[in-house]
């Protein structure tokens, strides 16, 4: 299906994007366009101006800031995997982006476009919720951050209010923490029927499920053994939804399986 007519400016500037997104009550960044088109082609969504963020360099930087890496929302899955910083400071985020579909989708595909469609069955959400990311967010009155706990707020729905931007994705550098991720996929490349994130640090587990609700479920389990994590993920009394893939019985089934693998790999690794 053809796009519907819609207004298209490229903005030198952050500012300038923020200002546009502003003034117009329809407009909608565009990032890799890999979610946005495809939703605008069905007619889900029809913006009325496509604000596009691709020229805005300042926002695809990646950098280590004392202890914090810090991702610009405008870098893509490709950047995250080949950036030494990322290696260095949180490895775990290069190697679950390498885990998403395939090259074409990851070499346009960006940080902010996956956490701002907030698509339950994307990966990034239940990781970034699992290391403690936050979210630097600017409008018009200025910038703020928001923790992850807070940011997702509902399938496409985030704490990014009409007329802001995402600009960065701040995780905390790894230290002494130990990180893991598991997934069960529709194919090799596919979407998650269900994934699991798990950090662990000071024998204070961090563990969130994708796929499972709207917005990732963080656990904080007793102890990273496999009894403990299983144990979590059963009192979360979780009530996911069932469709062609996965029955809600089966998908809750799944999480817990995710939840242990993600907390072995953890350990492995010498987390705690
Ligand atoms: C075939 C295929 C398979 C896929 N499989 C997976 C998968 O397995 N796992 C996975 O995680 N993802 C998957 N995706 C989704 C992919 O990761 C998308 O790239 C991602 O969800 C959206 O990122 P984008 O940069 O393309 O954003 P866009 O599509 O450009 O934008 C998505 C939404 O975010 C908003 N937005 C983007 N950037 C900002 C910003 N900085 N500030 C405010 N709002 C912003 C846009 O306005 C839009 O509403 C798949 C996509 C395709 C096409």
């Amino acid at each position: 299906m053809l796009l519907r007519e819609v207004e298209y400016a490229r903005p030198a500037s952050v500012d300038e994007a923020v200002a546009l997104l502003g003034a117009h009550d329809g407009a909608r960044a565009l990032a890799g366009g890999q979610t946005l088109l495809n939703v605008m082609k069905a007619r889900a969504a029809s913006p009325d101006v496509l604000v596009d963020l691709n020229r805005l360099d300042e926002l695809r930087a990646i950098a280590v800031r004392g202890d914090t890496l810090v991702l610009g929302a405008m870098a893509t899955y490709t950047q995250v995997m080949q950036a030494s910083e990322v290696e260095v400071a949180r490895p775990i985020l290069a190697e679950v982006v390498a885990q998403i579909a395939d090259v074409q989708v990851r070499n346009r595909g960006t940080v902010g476009g996956n956490v701002c469609s907030s698509d339950p069955t994307n990966h990034l959400p239940p990781l970034l919720c699992a290391l403690g990311a936050s979210f630097t967010i600017r409008g018009a009155e200025g910038e703020r951050t928001v923790p992850a706990e807070e940011f997702f707020l509902g399938v496409y729905m985030t704490a990014v209010g009409e007329g802001e931007l995402l600009t960065s994705v701040s995780v905390p550098a790894a230290g002494h923490a130990a990180d893991g991720f598991a997934a069960v996929t529709l194919g090799a490349d596919g979407t998650c029927i269900a994934n699991a994130a798990v950090s662990l640090q000071d024998a204070e587990p961090r563990v969130a499920l994708g796929c499972v609700d709207a917005v990732p479920v963080l656990l904080r389990p007793a102890g990273s053994d496999d009894e403990s994590v299983r144990a979590a993920v059963e009192a979360a009394g979780l009530q996911p939804p069932g469709d062609v893939h996965a029955s809600a019985e089966y998908r809750r089934h799944l999480a817990g399986v995710c939840a242990v693998r993600a907390a072995r790999q953890a350990r492995e690794r010498g987390g705690t």
